[in-house]
């Protein structure tokens, strides 16, 4: 049963007054140091999916990430769109100097399944045009997988591949791409598992996703070239 509005916007107020009676007091140093100042550990793009919290799987505290989230955790190629994110990641960069961008895509992504339905998307013209940065990702998936049946694993391909086409978009972004190549920016592709916590990430060596808690922690980034 959905909420009434008034009761939705409620436990919103209450939330809060509770995190300025409870959470507050009890970090109240912190805020104090972050008050003037950021130096965040890495940029996190990831899904407007309410049901995504970068802050709570990853554990980070407020000031440790830079969080921009857009529908289908899209990066728009560079030039094409000088919008919120190419903003944010501009600003990220050289602004803030971040030495990771972490592009995280999820389990049971509504953009994803438009994606792969353009049809379910006639009534939002703004959502089917922003999602044309995903489309190659659907052809990718198309081209190379034989057997999908447009089912769940079709979905998940997608996922992968969609993060995969926003790493490559990322590169495309001038402040990135001289970072990257000189060892002083490392890009990373995660997918999230909603229901089970996991998290698969992608390896440029193998071209596969990894876990990203086994042995070694999957990178994305390409070799530098000029860190000699
Ligand atoms: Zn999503």
């Amino acid at each position: 049963m959905r909420e009434s509005a008034d009761e939705a916007l409620d436990s919103i107020v209450q939330g809060f007054k509770r995190f300025r009676r409870e959470v507050f007091p009890a970090q109240e140093e912190l805020f104090k140091k972050l008050a003037t100042a950021q130096n965040p550990r890495a940029m996190f793009i990831t899904c407007a999916d309410s049901r995504i919290v970068p802050e709570l799987i990853t554990q980070s505290s407020p000031g440790d990430l830079f969080v921009t989230r857009n529908v289908g955790n899209v990066v728009p190629p560079y030039g094409q769109m000088n919008g919120g994110v190419s903003t944010a990641i501009e600003y990220a960069v050289v602004a803030l100097g971040v030495r990771h961008i972490i592009i995280c895509g999820h389990s049971d992504c509504g953009a994803m399944t438009a994606v792969l339905h353009p049809e379910s998307l006639e009534s939002m013209p703004t959502v089917k045009g922003w999602l044309r940065h995903a489309e190659v990702a659907r052809t990718v998936v198309e081209q190379n997988f034989a057997r999908c049946d447009c089912g769940q694993e079709h979905l998940e391909l997608l996922t992968e591949e969609n993060v995969v086409a926003q790493l490559n978009h990322l590169l495309t972004h001038p402040s990135v791409a001289a970072r990257v190549a000189s060892g002083k920016l490392f890009i990373h592709g995660w997918v999230y598992d909603i229901e089970t916590s996991a998290i698969i990430a992608y390896d440029a060596e193998s071209g596969r996703f990894l876990p990203l808690d086994g042995e070694v922690v999957p990178m994305a980034t390409p070799r530098s070239r000029f860190n000699g």
